[in-house]
């Protein structure tokens, strides 16, 4: 897996959604790479802000995916 995919998958991943073996590669992948560590925990960082300051349990599905896009087109075009 490369960081691109695990950015993809990541928001299942999160969710404790997905295939087994999808989610055996995403942390085998995280195990490997402090980059996408790090966009895991800012992810959930933000996740959380946005549950404090608007008490939302779930994320809004338009929201996950616009912010999926956004990574993946900025992180994954990163060599
Ligand atoms: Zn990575």
């Amino acid at each position: 897996m490369n960081c691109q995919e695990f950015l993809e998958s990541m928001f299942e991943f999160r969710r404790g959604e997905g295939k087994p073996e999808e989610r055996t590669r995403s942390q085998a992948h995280l195990a490997s790479c402090a980059r996408c560590r790090q966009e895991l925990a800012e992810t959930e960082a933000c996740f959380s802000m946005m549950k404090s300051c608007c008490g939302a349990e779930k994320t809004p599905e338009g929201l996950e995916l616009k912010l999926k896009e956004l990574m993946t087109s900025c992180c994954g075009s990163r060599k």
